[in-house]
């Protein structure tokens, strides 16, 4: 569906590049329909080209018709429904930014954050399988991919294969670098050894990028990026058990001498780290938009139910205590929304933006745990339960304060940019 949208609404948009500095992106269009630079010198932020509409219409309708009837069951179970799976490769949702030519939408970075967004409002599992494989594994490869690499490689991501970005070990997490996965040469391969762990979608996979230190006498620039698959010798080991976003696979990696061929080094040896921060840096306001979704979703489920609930003669959010709270709720994921929003529209017109999207990051993981906690005590006894939903947008919301830096570790990165501008 995003395949055809993007083609079909794919237009040059006439528009000058001096007026549009905050829209000059690489791979958007704007059509005569949309409010134009032309028009407005400065366009909302929330203001989409028709291709970005478009999508966000199509991705809320497979994330209402197709994963909201399996949602409960698959958090349940704690698995994955292969048909979503399925379905979303069939919607053109594994290849968002990936070239037509190597079977993707060619669409923009915005279109992946609206993506992820639509889908966390209905399950933020499924919107990190399709976060994790687009924002961090079809990017590496995209961005620092050989020609050679990325015709191998993209139209299997985009078709059919579930990739998984594989950095964390047992040791070493917020402290990335300190890594301890090693990989040493044998003839023209390399040979890879160590364990990962917490990697997302890697019950699914089938293609991992990993990363290993080639050299621990240069320390972190030692890191090497490297793409494996089963075949090669990735072993899945045990899979977690989690508070929340459980239909989302979170495994450990055994990795006992995987064989992988020199051709197999993404971006150069030692250039790992580089690839890691870089890429975690624009990961990070995806997933601000799954946390952003969240907030949206357990906002949307509970409010009505305020409105038809009533105790003491009248509906219960209409109480100027509820009503408050819930206009302070709308505040806070507009505010996330906006700082999500920004920080994707400055990465695409290749503008700073490692602290808008740390501030994204940390704000809407921040409202999501607000919001839909909040959620819960709006709705009372129903929203405790597991019926509603409710309840489980709130245990979905704690891994945003989590994974891709901890909050702690965006704190880090925004103080870092003050003391730079201030000291
Ligand atoms: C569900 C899930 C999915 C994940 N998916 C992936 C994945 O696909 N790929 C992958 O590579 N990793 C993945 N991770 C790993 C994730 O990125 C790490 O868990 C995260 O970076 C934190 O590392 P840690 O768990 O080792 O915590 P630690 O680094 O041990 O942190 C523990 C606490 O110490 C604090 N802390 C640490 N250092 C500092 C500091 N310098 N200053 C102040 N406070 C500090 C942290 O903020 C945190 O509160 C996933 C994790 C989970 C739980």
């Amino acid at each position: 569906m995003l395949r055809a949208a993007a083609h079909s609404v794919k237009q040059p948009g006439g528009l000058t590049a001096s007026l549009c500095a905050r829209r000059s992106l690489q791979n958007r269009w704007f059509s005569a329909t949309r409010v134009t630079c032309a028009e407005t010198a400065f366009p909302s932020l929330d203001s989409f080209s028709d291709e970005e509409n478009m999508l966000r219409e199509s991705v809320k309708r497979f994330a209402e018709e197709v994963v909201a009837p399996k949602v409960r069951e698959m958090d349940e179970n704690e698995t994955m429904d292969p048909e979503i799976v399925k379905g979303l490769f069939e919607q053109g949702l594994m290849g968002i930014e990936t070239s037509s030519a190597h079977g993707g939408a060619e669409s923009s970075f915005t279109s992946a954050i609206i993506a992820i967004e639509e889908l966390a409002k209905v399950d933020p599992s499924v919107s990190v399988l399709c976060d994790v494989h687009n924002t961090l594994v079809n990017t590496i490869f995209r961005k620092y991919g050989t020609q050679v690499q990325q015709e191998e490689w993209l139209p299997q991501l985009a078709e059919s294969k579930v990739g998984s970005f594989c950095l964390s070990e047992p040791a070493s997490g917020s402290d990335a670098f300190a890594l301890q996965t090693r990989a040493r040469k044998d003839g023209d391969d390399w040979l890879i050894s160590g364990s990962k762990m917490w990697i997302t979608n890697s019950a699914e996979a089938e293609v991992f990028l990993i990363f290993a230190n080639i050299d621990p006498s240069k320390g972190y620039k030692g890191i090497t990026c490297f793409v494996a698959t089963k075949e090669m010798g990735v072993q899945i080991a045990k899979k977690e058990q989690k508070l929340g976003i459980r239909a989302s696979s979170t495994c450990a990696l055994s990795l006992d001498d995987v064989r992988v061929p020199a051709k197999n080094v993404i971006g150069g040896e030692g250039l790992g780290y580089k690839i890691a921060i870089e890429i975690l840096n624009e990961g990070r306001i995806g997933i601000a938009a799954q946390m952003l979704g969240l907030a949206q979703g357990a906002f949307a489920k509970a409010v009505p139910y305020t409105y038809q609930r009533v105790q003491f003669g009248q509906p219960v959010g209409m109480f100027q205590g509820m009503s408050f709270q819930i206009a302070n709720a709308a505040l806070s994921i507009e505010s996330a929304r906006l700082l999500t929003y920004n920080a994707a529209r400055r990465k695409e017109e290749g503008r700073s933006f490692v602290k808008e999207a740390a501030m994204a990051k940390l704000a809407a993981s921040r409202v999501a745990q607000e919001v839909s906690g909040a959620a819960i005590e709006w709705a009372g006894g129903v929203g405790f339960t597991r019926e509603t939903g409710i309840e489980k947008y709130w245990r979905d919301s704690k891994i945003g304060a989590i994974y891709e830096g901890t909050s702690n570790i965006q704190l880090q990165t925004i103080a870092k940019f003050i003391q730079k501008e201030y000291s």
